[in-house]
């Protein structure tokens, strides 16, 4: 018996193990809107360490110390329910690029979705994540 492929997370409707999964084992994002998906996506599943080696060192919510950062994505991926990425606009440049997006998430039955502005930044060969806006919807 071979179980049906989970749908990726981002909503991208292609199954995970064809999708952010490739990101997820090391595979190089093709852009930002790639790279943001796969953040996305890896909240969802709680990997921890993707989101940390995926974020830029000037980015303010990088942090030094990896045990509670790594405990603080863990917390915060434990108690959200990730419904839906929409993705609202992409601009994608050569070393820059940036995408918004609304995340639509719950916490303990609450609305806490927002909406962002998200900025990548290419660094040897790798998208990042260099900061977010929250803006308004
Ligand atoms: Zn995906």
């Amino acid at each position: 018996m071979t179980a049906r492929p989970r749908a990726c997370p981002c909503g991208s409707k292609l199954a995970y193990q064809d999708c952010c999964q490739i990101l997820h084992k090391g595979g190089i994002a093709p852009g930002a809107l790639s790279l943001m998906r796969s953040r996305y996506s890896a909240y969802a599943l709680g990997l921890a360490d993707y989101i940390m080696a995926t974020t830029h060192p000037n980015n303010p919510s990088y942090e030094s110390s990896e045990r509670d950062w790594r405990k603080k994505i863990l917390a915060f991926s434990r108690t959200t329910s990730f419904v839906r990425l929409e993705i609202l606009d992409v601009q994608e440049g050569e070393q820059r690029g940036s995408v918004t997006f609304i995340a639509h998430l719950l916490q303990g039955g609450e609305d806490v979705s927002f909406q962002e502005l998200s900025t990548f930044e290419k660094v040897d060969g790798r998208w990042l994540y260099l900061q977010g806006a929250k803006t308004s919807h």
